[in-house]
């Protein structure tokens, strides 16, 4: 089975973590270049995106993470990791970049504040079997769907939640709370398929 990561810089790495454990994956933390050397693939957790992306360019990460998805490694990113795969950022704070490969417009704290965190029931393009039970933690939207890149999932209002570009699957819930698995099997059928 081949290595994959989950960027630990912050956020519910734990989380993720465990379901990937669970699925029967190599599991390791990346924090430094050297580390993410050794995945075939990378999970980027929830958490503030802006910490992350200080955190990345602090431990030399951001360059080499760039690299990697242009060649091609499965990324899945929630939430916060979302926001670090759009191409382009709305509402983003001063400064604060993204590693990009997803051919999106993503806006930050799209649904408001922490207390206006809420629960929805997807239809995900793929998934055949049920919807998913999707949680909201201020989480971002993805205002703009650029022609490389599909949309997965909206939610009754139109507005898209979940997008998918080759190897690299964007979401703006998580996942990791819920017991859902069916994303992080399809990062993992990415890696294997490489
Ligand atoms: N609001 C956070 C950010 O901008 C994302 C929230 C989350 O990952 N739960 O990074």
């Amino acid at each position: 089975n081949p290595t994959v990561g989950v960027l630990a810089l912050q956020g519910d790495v734990r989380e993720h973590e465990r379901i990937l454990h669970d699925l029967g994956a190599a599991v390791i933390r990346v924090r430094r270049p050297e580390e993410l050397a050794q995945v075939s693939g990378l999970v980027i957790p929830g958490g503030e995106s802006s910490v992350i992306d200080k955190l990345s360019r602090l431990f030399g990460l951001q360059h080499p993470i760039r690299d990697a998805i242009r060649d091609g490694m499965p990324v899945l990113g929630t939430c916060a990791g979302l926001i670090m795969l759009a191409d382009s950022l709305v509402d983003a704070i001063d400064g604060q970049e993204s590693f990009g490969g997803l051919d999106v417009v993503v806006r930050r704290n799209a649904f408001g504040r922490q207390v206006e965190s809420f629960e929805a029931d997807l239809d995900v393009s793929g998934f055949d079997d049920g919807p998913v039970h999707a949680a909201f933690i201020r989480g971002p939207v993805i205002e703009h769907v650029g022609p490389n890149a599909t949309a997965l999932a909206s939610l009754d209002d139109g507005r898209v939640v979940a997008v998918e570009q080759g190897a690299l699957l964007g979401i703006s819930f998580h996942p990791e709370i819920t017991e859902e698995t069916r994303f992080h099997q399809r990062f993992l059928s990415s890696v294997n398929a490489r």
